[in-house]
């Protein structure tokens, strides 16, 4: 909807505070006397008070509050500030060179890139995209491509970083990137979304390259998306070429290249890291209940790998709506009304809920597997779980952090937790290179080994240190880095 749609109605109320080019992106201010921006009680805005009789336009199924809640959340906390001061944490722990420190606390290469897509309609729309390469002490680039109309440098800068700690971590030959386009895919038609891709993949160019930088699906990219990545990019390279650069993206349709067991692996690797806690503490994850936040390719395939060990899915959060059912929700079924219905709202199995009751709801497990920044203090109050294994980049802030402490809520943090991804993108990468084949039961035996094994760094730093999880798994990944430097030395 544009700005001047004639069938735009403003809410009582709401004041627009910022506007872009698409109306839709209007985010609002409560001018009610007391209610603060900076006070906005969370919730309010996809479970706003005003929700029944609010004429706030809906897109699908998801309410456009959200958009103001994202903001003013994205306001408060930097995340490329909350992954430094997670370093320097690490740095008071062990005396780690500083030198080395100095270098990974800056990204290497930051681009960014506007350019012109012509729309169905004829219009020609400019549109902005990043990639930003933070280290690759350790081997290519390597990282996801996000399609969100809230992504900045700010946050790819923080994902690409958090990449060079999770290939560290997980010891595969990679380093860390990230890149992003600010978009809403659902505001265009497949063919537009094609053409911005490929327009998208020409802008960057040879920044990307099979042994150089290699992106691959995360938050509204898929294996299809990366097919177009792929092709656009062969297309550009001399005939000799061609064919040697299928592992220029990761995540691609197994037809065109893709690894068997990808589309699932960062769920398999939760699941897989979460079996290896509950042996570890001597607990039993038959009939074990979780909660989880985002139901896309993380969230949807933890839960349905969780239902195979027995354990019940209870409530469940995404942009669309929030929904939990004592009882139980199939996470098979759900997967399939996600599917057809873009979202978990109006789930006829389940009840709704609102955003405080999904984190008051009790439950054993709760895998965050959404945006950034959603475990806050606030938030961490609220959870009643033994442990959080965080699925998505970046889910719990610092402050939230404390909390989790405090409460002596386990965790496995995110660059351990979603490494499962980019150890089959790893894998993916190899099979390309070697015109290899893998069956599905050789990429999760490899998976397993190589994530547990890592599990196993992080749980013996911490116990060495004792330090919480995330200072330890930040500081498996820096010695490693630290190593590396030290034995090459600084060129020139
Ligand atoms: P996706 O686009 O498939 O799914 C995102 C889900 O989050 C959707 O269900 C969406 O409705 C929900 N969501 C979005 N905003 C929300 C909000 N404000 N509140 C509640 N739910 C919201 O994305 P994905 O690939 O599943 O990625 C999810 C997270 O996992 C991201 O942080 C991503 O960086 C991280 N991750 C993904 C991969 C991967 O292989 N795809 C690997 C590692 C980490």
């Amino acid at each position: 909807m544009k700005k001047n749609d004639p069938n735009r109605k403003d809410i009582k109320g709401l004041t627009p505070i910022k506007t872009t080019k698409e109306w839709k992106l209007l985010y609002f201010q409560h001018d009610r006397p007391g209610l603060e921006e900076s006070s906005h009680p969370t919730g309010l805005c996809r479970h706003c008070e005003l929700r029944d009789s609010c004429t706030l336009p809906k897109r699908r199924s998801g309410v456009w509050h959200c958009e103001f809640y994202k903001a003013t959340a994205r306001k408060k906390t930097s995340l490329y500030e909350n992954v430094i001061n997670q370093l320097k944490k690490a740095e008071d722990v062990v005396h780690f060179d500083q030198d080395i420190c100095r270098i990974l606390a800056e990204t290497t290469n930051e681009l960014i890139v506007h350019f012109p897509v012509k729309m169905d309609g004829g219009t020609v729309t400019m549109l902005t995209g990043y990639r930003v390469q933070h280290n690759n002490a350790l081997g290519p680039f390597k990282g996801g491509l996000r399609f969100h109309p809230l992504v900045d440098i700010d946050e790819i800068r923080a994902l690409s970083t958090l990449m060079t700690w999770k290939t560290a971590i997980t010891n595969i030959p990679f380093g860390g990137a990230k890149g992003g386009l600010q978009i809403d895919p659902a505001d265009y038609s497949i063919q537009e979304l094609e053409k911005i891709t490929r327009r998208f993949t020409f802008a960057l160019g040879n920044n990307i390259g099979p042994e150089y930088d290699i992106p691959a699906p995360d938050v509204n990219t898929n294996p299809q998306i990366m097919a177009w990545i792929l092709d656009t990019y062969m297309s550009t390279v001399t005939p000799n070429e061609r064919n040697r650069c299928l592992h220029v993206v990761t995540g691609k349709p197994i037809e065109a290249g893709g690894s068997k067991g990808r589309y699932k692996a960062t769920g398999q690797g939760i699941v897989f890291l979460i079996e290896k806690w509950a042996k570890d503490n001597g607990f039993n994850l038959k009939g074990a209940t979780f909660t989880v936040q985002g139901f896309g390719n993380v969230g949807s395939w933890a839960a349905r790998l969780m239902k195979k060990h027995g354990s019940k899915l209870i409530a469940v959060e995404d942009i669309t709506g929030v929904i939990l059912n004592k009882e139980g929700i199939d996470p098979d079924d759900l997967a399939d009304y996600v599917m057809e219905h873009g979202g978990v709202l109006d789930y006829p199995k389940a009840k709704p809920i609102d955003h405080q009751t999904f984190f008051c709801t009790k439950a054993d497990i709760f895998i965050p597997a959404a945006l950034e920044n959603q475990i806050t203090a606030e938030t961490a109050e609220m959870l009643h779980v033994k442990l959080v294994a965080e699925g998505a980049n970046g889910p719990t802030d610092p402050e939230g952090d404390k909390v989790l402490q405090r409460k002596k809520i386990d965790l496995i943090p995110d660059i351990l937790c979603n490494s499962g991804g980019v150890i089959v993108s790893y894998f993916e990468w190899l099979q390309n290179k070697r015109s290899e084949f893998w069956d599905l039961d050789e990429v999760d035996y490899k998976l397993q080994k190589v994530i547990v094994d890592a599990y196993e760094r992080v749980r013996d730093t911490a116990e060495k240190y004792k330090v919480d999880w995330r200072t330890a798994a930040q500081i498996v990944a820096i010695s490693r880095l630290e190593v590396v430097y030290k034995e090459r030395g600084i060129f020139p």
